[in-house]
């Protein structure tokens, strides 16, 4: 068997935690595995990588970030290995780079073009356990990247594929994908299974268990992977192709993504390009929108409508001050700027095929005087933007009125 196993920050939090890992990987290891570890920064590095250099200059150059911010997996790489030979295990560290993860450019956000593991096998050949440098890789000319946060899972779930592995295991500090944040919804579940779509919306719109761009790329590549806890031996949630039961299961998660800010144009003339003007202009700074809400306008003299969407929360400044500077320009009222909201979504392939989901989600809300200032669907989500003090207060009504009563 080939098992890549992925440890994320908090299993690797300190020299115990290295050490549990140590003793979980010389495990399989001895069984007569190969063994092929990713892990990630140790919890709270890449965050206060961030910081320092931000406390230099609040836009730093994205090429030094990447730089900066491999080191933090580099530190991990080797004190896992230490941690191995301790234990009498035959281990190598490798970086993104030596691991034959090449990428494209892009700074900070850079995506995957190919895996050349070549190292990695020879290594495996000769028994040694290789531990891989998460959320990393390097350009063809040579140019250190990162993957975007979260981006173990990523380096994780690729390589399984370069890999062909038999298995993939995340491990983390929670026993596997639950039906909310257990943090926060303290009567969520574990899942036993998921689909690559769900687990999908679910990390698009919240629950940072799994980086999203990773389970894109499982599902692209057919990669099923197990996410369980590095604390216990408790089995985990499976992340597979969605099955014929899946879809007797109606909703399958409740998320709360509380990086969301919204703006609001008040009184948009309405005639054709005044959208195009806008969202190029906030394209063009490379700024990505969500949700987009604009109605159809009642005075026909002079017609014009509100429009409101969404962007992440610390693109808030910069996209205020690009429609701030196109509001003459193109004869609004007003612009406002929101950043005191959250949305709410529920997600599940049961909703393709029971009506009503709609209806009981905003019902449910209503109910507890929870005001819905923007919808948005898909065929298997519904998200809603809610006042934040509202949000987490919503997300447990949410998980009571879908959730609470499954099996
Ligand atoms: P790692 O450092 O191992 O990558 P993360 O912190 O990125 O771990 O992700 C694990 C965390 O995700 C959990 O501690 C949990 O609070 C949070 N989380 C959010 N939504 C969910 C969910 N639906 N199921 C499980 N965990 C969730
Ligand atoms: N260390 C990186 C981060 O904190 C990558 C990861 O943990 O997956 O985002
Ligand atoms: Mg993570």
């Amino acid at each position: 068997m080939l098992i890549v196993q992925k440890f994320g920050g908090t299993s690797v939090a300190n020299p115990e935690r290295i050490k549990n890992v140590a003793s979980r990987v010389a495990r399989c290891h001895a069984q007569g595995s190969q063994v092929v570890v990713v892990v990630s920064a140790m919890s709270g590095v890449t965050d206060k990588l961030i910081k320092m250099a931000t406390e230099l200059t609040p836009l730093p150059n994205e090429r030094e970030m990447d730089m900066l911010l491999a080191t933090g997996e580099q530190t991990t790489i080797a004190l896992t290995a230490i941690a191995l030979h301790a234990l009498n295990v035959p281990a190598v560290s490798l970086t993104g780079a030596q691991a034959g993860i090449t990428t494209d450019g892009v700074h900070t956000k850079a995506k995957i073009k190919n895996i050349t593991p070549r190292q990695v096998h020879a290594l495996l050949k000769e028994g040694k356990v290789v531990i891989v440098a998460g959320f990393q890789g390097q350009t063809p000319e040579g140019q250190i990247t990162t993957l975007g946060r979260g981006g173990s899972d990523l380096t994780a779930i690729a390589l399984a594929a370069a890999l062909k592995a038999d298995l993939c295991q995340i491990y983390t500090d929670v026993d596997g994908v639950y039906t909310a944040d257990p943090r926060v919804v303290p009567g969520a579940r574990k899942m036993a299974e998921i689909s690559y779509d769900e687990m999908l919306e679910l990390a698009g719109l919240g629950a940072k268990v799994m980086q999203s761009r990773s389970v894109e790329f499982a599902k692209k590549f057919g990669v099923p992977f197990e996410v369980r806890s590095s604390l216990n031996d408790n089995p985990g949630t499976i992340v597979k192709e969605e099955n014929s039961g899946m879809e007797g299961v109606v909703i399958r998660g409740v998320t709360l993504d509380e990086n969301q800010a919204k703006i609001t144009l008040v009184e948009v003339p309405d005639r054709p390009g005044v959208a195009a003007q806008i969202f190029k202009a906030i394209a063009d700074a490379n700024i990505n929108v969500d949700m987009i809400v604009q109605n159809i306008s009642h005075t026909p003299n002079a017609p014009a409508t509100d429009l409101s969407f969404t962007v992440d929360k610390p693109d808030l400044p910069k996209a205020a001050k690009i429609i701030d500077g196109l509001r003459k320009a193109i004869g609004a009222r007003e612009v406002i700027a929101d950043e005191k909201i959250g949305k709410l979504s529920i997600v599940g392939v049961g909703m393709r095929s029971h009506p009503g989901v709609a209806a009981k989600m905003f019902g449910t809300l209503a109910g507890a005087g929870v005001n819905i200032q923007m919808i948005s669907t898909s065929e298997i989500k519904i998200s809603v933007i809610v006042d934040i003090t509202k949000g987490k207060q919503a997300m447990r009504l949410m998980h009571d009125a879908f959730l609470e009563n499954q099996t």
